[in-house]
């Protein structure tokens, strides 16, 4: 057991949540129960990721996407009242970490992805209000997209798009989770690396062609899996405290 306090404290120093810039408004969303034994993680906000929590007997759920974003209505009304209201009589509290969970050198997102992959850390990449939230990368071995393909779709459970207009034999990739459209593949295709991975699906089908280029959209939902998996396997590794990653898979 651990108390909110201590895990927040954690949580906020390790994403170091004050210094990343984004829209979301990171950290304890909504705060339940003092004292954690259990912490649910899942990618998104929602009454189907809330009733669960309350079905595993969850005290606490970690997220990549909240339910609090600069330029979206802040109103408690409607299904945002039903949700807060919910999280409150559940006693549940709620952190949520987007673009610092993208970022993170350890558990972020693109670094899990780049893992996956067998790539190692080259440079930054994806940069947002002058910040990077990824990374390129390079793999001691080259590598097919057909294979790449097949690790993304067995490891992650992801229905692939793949436009392969470029290299056969892969030694370099960019990747940006979750929605890396225009501006991130013009930066992949600038920073000449061979591949680029992203989740959402963005009409780039002819840029892709044109630049002989490489590109899987892999979805966004599966993405953003890895980051909230691995900080999961973190907090049970270094807290006294039980976790689990609860899929619930969009098909986006
Ligand atoms: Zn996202």
């Amino acid at each position: 057991m651990q108390t909110l306090n201590e895990l927040v404290n954690f949580l906020d120093n390790y994403l170091d949540i004050k210094n990343v810039k984004d829209a979301s408004f990171n950290g304890l969303q909504v705060q339940g129960r003092k004292n954690i034994k259990k912490i649910m993680f899942a990618v998104t906000a929602g009454m189907e990721t809330f009733k669960k929590a309350v079905d595993i007997q969850a005290d606490m759920i970690v997220v990549h996407h909240g339910l609090f974003w600069k330029g979206v209505n802040p109103n408690l009304t409607s299904y945002n009242f039903d949700r807060v209201d919910f999280l409150i009589k559940n006693n549940i509290s709620l952190y949520a970490s987007h673009l610092p969970l993208d970022k993170h050198p350890e558990v972020g997102n693109n670094v899990q992805l780049l893992k996956l992959l067998g790539f190692n850390i080259d440079k930054p990449f994806a940069f947002y209000d002058g910040q990077n939230i990824s990374f390129t990368g390079k793999a001691d071995e080259p590598k097919t997209i057909q294979k790449i393909r097949e690790i993304l779709e067995e490891e992650l459970g992801a229905t692939c798009k793949v436009l392969p207009f470029g290299k056969k034999e892969i030694k370099t990739m960019a990747v940006c989770s979750g929605g890396g459209g225009y501006p991130q593949l013009t930066e992949a295709i600038n920073a000449d690396v061979d591949f680029y991975l992203t989740g959402d699906s963005t009409e780039f089908y002819h840029v892709v062609k044109d630049a002989k280029f490489n590109v899987i959209c892999a979805g966004h939902h599966a993405t953003e899996t890895v980051g909230v998996k691995a900080l999961a396997d973190l907090i049970k590794d270094k807290f006294d405290i039980a976790t689990e990653f609860m899929d619930i898979p969009t098909g986006l």
